[in-house]
């Protein structure tokens, strides 16, 4: 029996998956987080003013206290039956790393303890060389550490009866270049917080702190494991390369917001539960709108604790996804036909003073503030759209962006038609000097009048890959498998380099002395003019917009290979450097991981295509004639007269037509494959494998493998079908 039908026999045996038991959230909440309530216990006074200096105020922790802090982690990581620790790190693969090692030790005599030294908690030294290092680091230099980074709490993983201390770190090469996504992030957070401060001046002197919040959307499938294993496409490049559009897709709707099925609410409250004991936030879960597609978002955060959360919440998934029998699938596009998965960012900005810096005021003052955050972040965007594309791109999102169903590779904002009114209006009074009419704009009513404008625009914003929505941006072309730290680094950054400049704007004009809330509003004024080209209204998707914005001259970059040459112009070096975040070699080490990801990707796909097409579709395809032929060769004999089986005769030049355009298709791309892999420069090897072998033959062979699908003998057909992976469970 094929694993096509053994999966799908055992499906229908499997016993209901039982969720875990029921408890109150907030009694398990954080339990497996050394928070500083934790930390509070079990730290000596020392220690733990030393750790909150850190964490508060990026005070370094010396060498005693950090050694009284591993102690403190270690006793309270035992009290909790933990035997192992690891430095958790987010290195430019796209997942987490960790490499375990045991508190057991032995001392010189000879004798058994346990141990967990300051050393050790402040740094290590994995083995670095297979990481990507974009030729950072020549691999007979294999070194680089992790560091330790207090500004993300310890936690403890479950695996089964296994518990692990994992410590947040950097990872960074010997000579100071960082190699994983976090680095970047921190600094990227630490420029925005000392650009924002200083504009957060103008309005009030209070604020010390300014911290980027992220809260993220996480969409992904769900389907059975067994039907999972039973496709190599998804189990090798987490997406189906071959099939054959379903009768029912998603053209009813019904899947959206619907009852979530049982077997899945079962996994949904086991990794709720387990979320929650790692302090992850989880506030809503639902079905989204393709079949076996569902969504989970928490409440918002700090940036840099968001984005572990979302990592550590993929891993999480995906490993009780198994104890229930399940397969998440995370990729951007695992099915053609239906919507693809992303990740919306909803990104703003907070004071220490508990301000949310996007959120619109109540009074002319606060508004005035509002209007500055609001307009930089249009002008930022604006600036530097290309920088953000290619913060977005790869191979998985190339799937998604451009298509109809996600947000376009065009980088507009959407603001709602009444604050596009608004900014009209401040617009129009450039030149003039501000006065009484200014006022009057000052003293709307905005954060009563938006959001309920907003509401009648969500359709609308939807297409929108950067969207007002009240109170925040939502970055919505974010795929669903990426680490946002990468477009959170970007973000953050452009938004720091642009109230920088902001920031000397104003000052000139008090210098020759215009009075400051005339110096702000004149400034806003001329940033309206030069970035209001990035603000877009209506419908994202539709070709008409494709047009209008090739008019207007915005960048519309549909395929990674050539979106992501944004991040090593001059522009993009200068930003990077001026703002700390990356040097030239860093920037363009990541610039060329990017391209090599893209080309393995790509190039994974095109192996599986092959392999498919000639050991499972080739081989039922034969099959199928052998019948069809065997069948009219028996006709022949008894006598009955051609027409009598004319349809089988045509089924079966049918079926073998496909075969021959398959196999040849296939050949050729390996040809074409040879050719891009002899492409000495990376840059063009990636172009290669989207145009020469992505581009030409992937569409081809699919369609009439698909072909095939509907012709052949079901009981032939090896591969699990489009409507047993989304509809059975
Ligand atoms: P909706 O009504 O559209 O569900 P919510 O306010 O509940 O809007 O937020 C949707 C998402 O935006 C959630 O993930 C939430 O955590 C996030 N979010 C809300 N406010 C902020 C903020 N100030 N900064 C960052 N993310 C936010
Ligand atoms: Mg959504």
């Amino acid at each position: 029996m094929s694993l096509r039908f053994d999966a799908i026999t055992k499906l229908t045996d499997e016993v209901e998956a039982n969720g875990s038991k029921s408890s109150k959230i907030t009694a398990i909440f954080g339990e497996n987080v050394f928070t500083l309530k934790t930390a509070r216990e079990f730290l000596s006074d020392d220690a733990y003013k030393s750790l909150v200096g850190s964490i508060k105020g990026g005070k370094k922790i010396d060498r005693a206290n950090a050694g009284q802090i591993a102690n403190g982690l270690r006793a309270w990581a035992e009290s909790k039956g933990v035997t192992h620790y690891t430095h958790w790190f987010q290195p430019l693969t796209g997942t987490t790393a960790e490499k375990h090692d045991s508190f057991f030790t032995l001392k010189s005599d000879g004798t058994a303890i346990e141990e967990f030294d300051g050393a050790a908690l402040v740094q290590q030294e994995p083995d670095a060389s297979s990481f990507p290092n974009g030729g950072l680091r020549a691999t007979f230099e294999a070194r680089g550490y992790t560091a330790w980074d207090p500004s993300s709490p310890a936690f403890i993983i479950e695996i089964g009866t296994g518990r692990t201390l994992c410590i947040p770190t950097i990872f960074v090469s010997y000579t100071g270049e960082s190699l994983d996504y976090k680095a970047p992030l921190l600094k990227a957070l630490e420029a925005l917080n000392k650009h924002a401060v200083d504009v957060a001046h103008y309005f009030d002197k209070n604020v010390n702190k300014v911290t980027a919040t992220l809260g993220w959307e996480q969409e992904y499938f769900i389907i059975d494991e067994a039907l999972a294993n039973a496709r190599p496409d998804l189990v090798q490049s987490g997406r189906t390369v071959f099939g054959a559009a379903p009768a029912k897709g998603q053209q009813l709707e019904d899947h959206y917001f619907g009852s979530i099925p049982e077997r899945v609410y079962a996994f949904m409250r086991d990794y709720e539960t387990e979320a929650y004991k790692l302090g992850i936030p989880l506030r809503t879960r639902h079905n989204e709108v393709a079949p076996a597609q569902f969504e989970c978002a928490p409440i918002f955060e700090e940036v840099n604790i968001a984005v572990d959360h979302n990592t550590l919440l993929m891993d999480v998934m995906s490993r009780v996804a198994k104890r229930h029998k399940l397969r998440v699938l995370l990729h951007e596009k695992p099915f053609a036909g239906i919507n693809g998965s992303g990740k919306h960012n909803n990104w703003s900005m907070a004071t220490d003073t508990g301000v949310n810096l996007l959120a619109p005021g109540k009074t002319p003052k606060t508004n005035l503030m509002f209007l500055t955050f609001f307009v930089n972040t249009i002008k930022a965007v604006h600036d530097y759209a290309d920088i953000l594309r290619a913060s977005i791109a790869s191979a998985p999102n190339d799937h998604r962006l451009g298509a109809n169903e996600a947000p376009p590779a065009i980088i507009s904002v959407f603001v709602g038609q009444y604050l596009f009114k608004v900014l009209e209006e401040v617009e129009s009074r450039v030149g003039h000097n501000f006065d009484e009419q200014d006022e009057a704009i000052l003293k709307l009513d905005l954060h009563r009048s938006i959001p309920e404008l907003l509401l009648d625009n969500t359709d609308r914003n939807r297409t929108s890959p950067f969207a007002f929505t009240g109170n925040k941006f939502e970055f919505r072309a974010v795929g669903s498998t990426a680490n946002c730290a990468n477009p959170m680094t970007i973000l953050n950054t452009i938004m720091a380099e642009t109230l920088k400049t902001f920031k000397k704007d104003v000052d000139a004009l008090i210098e020759k002395g215009e009075k400051k809330e005339v110096a702000v509003m004149q400034t806003i004024q001329r940033y309206i003019v030069e970035s209001k080209k990035v603000l877009f209204e209506g419908d994202g998707y539709s070709e008409e917009w494709h047009n209008e914005a090739e008019k207007r001259g915005l960048p519309n970059l549909k395929t990674t290979p050539v979106a992501l040459d944004a991040m090593v112009t001059p522009k993009a070096k200068k930003l990077f450097l001026d703002n700390n975040i990356y040097t030239h070699s860093e920037l363009e080490a990541r610039h060329e991981i990017e391209l090599e990801k893209y080309l393995k990707k790509v190039q994974i796909e095109a192996r599986v295509m092959g392999d498919l097409a000639i050991n499972h579709i080739i081989p039922a395809g034969v099959k199928y004639l052998t019948q069809l032929a065997s069948n009219i060769e028996n006709l022949k004999s008894v006598g009955v007269p051609e027409t009598t089986y004319r349809s089988q005769l045509a089924i079966l030049t049918e079926v073998s037509e496909h075969i021959n355009v398959v196999y040849e298709n296939v050949n050729a791309m390996v040809e074409a494959r040879k050719v891009a892999n002899n492409i000495a420069d990376m840059r063009e090897r990636a172009i290669a494998y989207c145009d020469d072998i992505k581009g030409k033959y992937f569409d081809v062979i699919r369609y009439h493998v698909d072909k095939l699908e509907h012709l052949v003998d079901d009981e032939e057909w090896t591969l699990p079908k489009y409507r047993e992976m989304l509809f059975l469970r």
